[in-house]
């Protein structure tokens, strides 16, 4: 096994200002602390806006707190996506990264999305771009392409089915077994299906540099500290491979082991006994995992494990997005029918 591995970064670029490992200035900022309102007058006057313009604000786990504390629905991609189907909201508001806020407008085109910051993007997502999977495609023919959620929706627009984290496994086990399958972007998921399933999978070298960065010895050294805690490990971080042959080999306890989306996390939590959990993902989730769970202690595989571009989605940004209407997601309607495409066979899996 490549102990290394998690310290790889082939693809996928930083946001600016952001060194590896380091932390991001976004998630320091209070709001109502740069001279503008108090965070409770900005608050409520979003919350009345919302009202008044029949919006549904929905929040990704990796979110500011704030931002989590006032959403209508704070979840993973997959709920998020459930969420902005079954609104009766005219608006959806996202506050996630960029092919988030596109995925629920592939899913609801009759609707207004709209994302407080549209220069949130993704490492990740930047990894394949629409002429690189259709030359993939090309070279490899009569494969059929599986795409994680965390790309374009042009991207999306070439694939076959879509995954998430929470349902890539039930995906990938529902292609016939004689399909070659080609798996983009992120090569860490990809490695774990691969071994979840035993198929020969083709992978995109993709990754996000967030997780890609938790590696298998920010696992040991928390681990040797907590030996008694759970270790929840989301499958885009760059120790999973470790971790599960660490498991099956005994040196981690398989039972109290577990490779999970973020919303797989916090029903496990719910359901568990167990009282300290190891998290390895990006830490927004931990103030989900803590607020609803109060008892239970949670600590941060790696304590930077901070996605700025996450963090770029502010209150204040929010409250102009409620009163000015910006910033609209826009995508053409031939890409809208193809990447939902993809999306539905997805949905009709899970
Ligand atoms: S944590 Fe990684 S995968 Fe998630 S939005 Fe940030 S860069 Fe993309």
């Amino acid at each position: 096994m490549d102990e290394s591995k998690g310290d790889v970064h082939l693809f996928g670029p930083r946001p600016a200002g952001q060194e590896e490992g380091s932390a991001s200035v976004g998630s320091q900022v209070t709001p109502g602390s740069n001279g503008g309102p108090p965070l409770a007058e900005m608050v409520a006057e979003i919350l009345r806006l919302k009202e008044e313009q029949n919006a549904v604000i929905l929040a990704h786990n990796y979110q500011i707190p704030a931002i989590q504390d006032l959403a209508d629905f704070v979840g993973d991609s997959l709920g998020l996506s459930r969420q902005a189907e079954e609104t009766d909201a005219e608006t959806i508001v996202f506050c996630g990264v960029h092919f988030m806020a596109e995925t629920a407008k592939i899913l609801c085109p009759e609707k207004r999305v709209l994302i407080p910051d549209p220069a949130a993007g993704c490492s990740l997502a930047d990894s394949i771009d629409v002429d690189s999977v259709r030359a993939w495609k090309a070279a490899h023919p009569g494969a059929l392409l599986v795409v994680y959620v965390n790309c374009s929706a042009e991207v999306k627009a070439e694939a076959d089915y879509c995954c998430t984290s929470a349902n890539a496994l039930k995906v990938i086990q529902a292609i016939p077994e004689d399909r070659q399958v080609l798996f983009a972007p992120d090569m860490f998921l990809g490695e774990y299906l691969r071994e979840k399933t035993g198929r020969a999978l083709t992978v995109w070298m993709g990754e996000c540099h967030v997780h890609a960065a938790i590696g298998p010895r920010d696992v040991q050294r928390m681990w040797s500290e907590k030996p008694d805690a759970d270790l929840l490990v989301h499958p885009e971080c760059g120790c999973v491979s470790s971790v599960m042959w660490h498991a099956a080999i005994g040196d981690l306890p398989e039972n109290r082991t577990q490779i999970l989306s973020t919303q797989g996390m916090i029903n496990v939590v719910a359901e568990s006994e167990s009282k300290e959990f190891l998290v390895a993902t990006e830490t927004g989730i931990l103030h989900q995992l803590r607020k609803l769970n109060h008892g239970k202690r949670f600590f941060p595989v790696k304590e930077d494990a901070e996605c700025s571009y996450m963090k770029m989605i502010t209150v204040e940004k929010l409250l102009r997005t409620m009163r000015e209407g910006v910033y609209e997601v826009v995508l053409a309607p031939e890409i809208i029918e193809r990447a939902r495409l993809s999306i539905e066979r997805m949905m009709a899996i899970v």
